[in-house]
């Protein structure tokens, strides 16, 4: 049977790309699914479209009106939300706890827009400080304002999260006052194709405010202009690509990029082998490993405990793995699915292969059977665990990325040593710390917040609570320095400043106090 070859939406049209295209499959049966081709589109003519009649038509609405567009795509969501999980099933593999991390974190972070923006109301310009005056009396001062960028924002995103990675852009962006392009990636277009589809088939935005290009991303970036911004997700390589494009690097088009992080746990000092704070530590070093299949980009990498506890948390995080089952995501005794495709697969056998090179393995899930999938096929691999006693000379540790259940067991002598290894990473997007001694983790997490996005803190008192290491919340700011591509999003409103431009106006006291309604929250 013919797949269906899925249309790109551009320039107000549903437009189908031209040739065989890439065929889409079931990570775990290997199933045809769909086909997606960008080839033949004028993207000249779809970016000039959404530029001119996406912006002009949210930018002519106040933040309050933009807001409601949130909150309707969000309803619109909501209401095909079943079909969204059938699709992640077939085509990323994922257990349902799992798809509900990439569908319903784009739901909650849409619904958080939409609030945030509600309460920006009337306002149609940001004032962003106070005015400084710039003469006696104040009788002319400097005013800087944040006013929606003229251009369109493009995004192109990771496989690992179809749905989350559009929404978590695109929030912000046409609350900002941007229309948006989104460029998923090929492996995992299906769900975001659909969603698009369900929010122009209800007719929520105004034309040109979304579009979707699905496939190759070649001549994308040469559609870019001058007031145009780019969000970027993905592999450092294909970041490094980007960065040196000429639309980017001679014509100053804003990038933002989120790429690869070695995030870190760290077991505190003063915690003993089975106390709450090492309970706590080796539960999320497991979920981090599993959710997902590993295929978070801040998921737990590199796990730190003090020198004498490295034994005892080898064994409790191996006991913990011991219980995955791994397999065939519709299997309902399955809760580990699928990698995203058997290419993946390989890299992540490659990726251990390496790693083990310069550790011991202490848990080896590769080897355990499959649940309802063919092993020579599917695109499956059990949690490993490596763990090394002498951190410092395993230098793949802190610099490759395998992105798939994996992590590696560190011991460190005192937390002068564990932060330094932690920097190895050379920037992360998120360090967990876990102990109950207030003083030294808020130190710590001070001392490791320059080279993090985000420092997330577990103590007993919010075992049961706290949002989990590698959720990304739209309140907290994503990203990170160095290695982690240096972006920013999220963060609540700060993640509008992006898509923004800021100016200063230099006028009389009355000139001012016409020029806008609201301070920036952020
Ligand atoms: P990737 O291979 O770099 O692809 C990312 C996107 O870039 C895809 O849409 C891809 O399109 C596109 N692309 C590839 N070559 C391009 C080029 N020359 N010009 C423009 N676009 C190009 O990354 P991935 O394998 O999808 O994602 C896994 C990586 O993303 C991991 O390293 C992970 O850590 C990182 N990640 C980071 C975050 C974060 O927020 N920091 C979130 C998720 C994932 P095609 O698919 O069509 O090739």
């Amino acid at each position: 049977m013919t797949t269906e070859l899925l249309k790109n939406f551009v320039a107000g049209q549903w437009q189908a790309g031209t040739g065989e295209g890439t065929l889409l499959t079931d990570p775990v049966t290997g199933e045809a699914l769909v086909r997606v081709s960008s080839a033949g589109l004028d993207l000249h003519a779809a970016f000039a479209f959404a530029r001119e009649q996406g912006g002009a038509a949210l930018r002519a609405m106040t933040y309050g009106e933009r807001a409601a567009l949130l909150k309707a795509v969000a309803g619109v969501l909501t209401a095909n939300r079943d079909a969204y999980f059938s699709i992640a099933t077939a085509n990323s593999g994922t257990v349902q706890t799992d798809s509900a991390v990439d569908i319903d974190g784009a739901l909650y972070t849409l619904g958080q827009y939409a609030r945030w923006g509600a309460a920006l109301g009337e306002a149609r310009v940001l004032l962003d400080g106070d005015a400084a005056a710039l003469a006696k009396d104040n009788a002319f001062a400097s005013q800087h304002l944040r006013v929606p960028t003229r251009g369109v924002a493009l995004f192109i995103n990771a496989f690992n999260f179809p749905s989350w990675g559009l929404w978590e852009k695109a929030a912000p962006a046409l609350l900002a006052g941007v229309p948006v392009i989104v460029k998923p990636a090929t492996a995992t277009a299906w769900l975001t194709q659909r969603m698009v589809a369900d929010v122009v088939a209800a007719g929520v935005l105004p034309a040109g405010a979304i579009s979707i290009v699905c496939g190759s991303s070649a001549g994308l970036l040469d559609a870019l202009q001058p007031f145009d911004v780019l969000s970027f997700t993905g592999s450092a390589e294909t970041a490094a690509v980007i960065r040196s494009h000429p639309k980017v690097a001679a014509q100053s088009v804003r990038v933002n990029i989120e790429a690869d992080s070695l995030n870190s746990a760290m077991l505190l000092p003063g915690a003993a082998a089975g106390s709450e704070p090492f309970e706590l530590f080796v539960r999320e070093v497991v979920r981090e490993m599993t959710v997902k299949s590993g295929q978070k980009c801040t998921a737990i990498r590199r796990a730190f405990v003090p020198e004498a506890l490295y034994d005892a948390a080898a064994q409790a995080i191996a006991a913990r793995l011991a219980k995955v089952t791994v397999g065939n995501p519709r299997n309902e005794a399955v809760r580990m699915g699928a990698l995203v495709n058997r290419e993946q697969w390989q890299t992540v056998q490659d990726g251990i292969a390496a790693l083990s090179t310069q550790t011991e393995v202490l848990f080896d899930g590769r080897q355990a059977p499959l649940i309802a999938a063919d092993p020579a096929a599917a695109a499956c691999v059990g949690p490993t665990l490596l763990g090394t006693r002498n951190p410092e000379a395993a230098d793949k540790v802190h610099s490759l990325e395998v992105f798939g259940p994996c992590a590696t067991l560190m011991p460190y002598r005192d937390t002068a040593q564990a932060a330094a290894l932690i920097r190895r990473g050379e920037g992360s997007l998120v360090c967990s710390l876990y102990g109950d001694d207030p003083a030294p983790l808020a130190a710590t997490a001070t001392e490791l917040a320059d080279s993090h996005g985000r420092v997330h803190v577990v103590t007993p008192d919010v075992a049961k609570l706290h949002s989990g290491h590698g959720n990304v919340m739209p309140q907290s700011m994503h990203g990170g320095p160095g290695r982690a591509g240096g972006g920013e999003e999220l963060g609540g409103l700060r993640a509008l400043a992006f898509y923004q431009r800021r100016a200063a106006v230099q006028a009389s006291p009355a000139v001012l106090a016409a020029l806008g309604t609201i301070q920036a929250p952020y």
